[in-house]
């Protein structure tokens, strides 16, 4: 099919929106909150009456407010794209949202969920045998960084004719257990950290990806044994007000400057992902971040969007933005 995406047509994006509690820098200014959650799938202003072409209600797979545990988002938002990938489905979970929304909050939390629910299954399925690998990157500015070798040097992306794009020499390593594998992630996140202080605001402007590659096969069958391998991608985005200049958009692009051209393009490839005719060409290959997800965007893969707001007033033209996002993506 065009752009190479073969994804069933029911395939949707499953897109939920989560709005965490007001923070103390919040409080502290009294901010006002301006979005409810009217039941389980519906968000809606509530703020004082401002653009008037502005929907005040928005609707989702699931929304999440305030009180909201990470477990229950995890759960209702991200299980079942993430465990389709032990059985050979590619899936991505995104964490989409301006800086200071929640996205990293969010991604752990869902993350470690992830793994215990997948040693969970390993358990329960003795049949089988497992191998989980993990690797991780970061991009800033489109380059691409290895998480697990912080002294290494930004990584080429190269075009295998059978795996699609692969990013040359990043670190994969095997995960023991689920304890050695939780240990691998913090390295990464600890790396994460470190650059946030180095450049101050490093995470705001780079994605992070954490791969998950699961394979496995039948024990004790001779033979054609049937195997599965998929990865698993948790994706922390740069802040979204890094493309919110969407709609002034073009020339500015090529000038560079504040606009992040992979998340940028991401959303772009989201939104020709979701649209009805589906038709045209998907511009994949317009990024770092859209070229490493190329397969696990279209093709034999489901995606999973966690999109995070603050529920202040003073935000509010952020987080129309993302809920914007949030309804081109579903
Ligand atoms: P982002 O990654 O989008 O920039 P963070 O995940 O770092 O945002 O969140 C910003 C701050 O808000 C952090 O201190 C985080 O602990 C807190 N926070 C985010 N979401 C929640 C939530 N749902 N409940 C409680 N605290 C939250
Ligand atoms: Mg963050």
């Amino acid at each position: 099919t065009p752009g190479g995406s073969s994804r069933a047509k029911e395939e949707k994006i499953f897109v939920t929106v989560r709005v965490r509690p007001l923070s103390k820098k919040e409080l502290a200014v009294r901010d006002d909150i301006a979005w409810e959650c009217a039941d389980s799938q519906t968000i809606i202003y509530k703020g004082p009456s401002q653009d008037r072409a502005a929907p005040t209600s928005y609707t989702f797979d699931k929304v999440f407010g305030p009180a909201c545990q990470t477990d229950v988002v995890y759960e209702e938002g991200a299980k079942d794209v993430a465990m389709s990938a032990l059985t050979g489905i590619n899936a991505t979970i995104f964490a989409y949202g301006q800086t200071s929304s929640g996205k990293t909050f969010t991604m752990r939390g869902v993350t470690e969920s992830a793994v215990s629910d997948i040693y969970r299954h390993i358990d329960n399925t003795p049949e089988r045998e497992f191998v989980i690998k993990i690797s991780a990157m970061e991009i800033y500015n489109e380059v691409v960084k290895d998480l697990l070798r912080p002294d290494s040097g930004p990584l080429r992306l190269l075009d295998d004719p059978e795996k699609g794009t692969i990013v040359e020499k990043l670190q994969e390593e095997i995960a023991k257990d689920s304890q050695h594998l939780r240990h691998l992630i913090s390295i990464c996140e600890e790396q994460r950290q470190v650059g946030e202080t180095a450049l101050n605001d490093t995470s705001s402007r780079s994605h992070q990806i954490i791969r998950l590659t699961l394979e496995s096969r039948l024990r004790e069958v001779s033979g054609c044994v049937k195997s599965f391998v998929a990865s698993l991608n948790f994706v922390d985005l740069a802040g979204s007000e890094r493309a919110a200049q969407t709609h002034a958009i073009g020339a500015r692009l090529k000038e560079g400057c504040h606009i992040n051209r992979s998340l940028l393009t991401l959303t772009t490839v989201i939104r020709k992902l979701s649209s009805e005719k589906r038709s045209g060409h998907i511009p994949y290959r317009d990024s770092k971040l859209t070229r490493i997800l190329q397969l696990s965007l279209g093709g034999n893969a489901r995606t999973a969007i966690i999109c995070t707001m603050s529920p202040a007033l003073t935000h509010v033209e952020q987080s129309r933005n993302t809920l914007f996002f949030a309804t081109c993506a579903k």
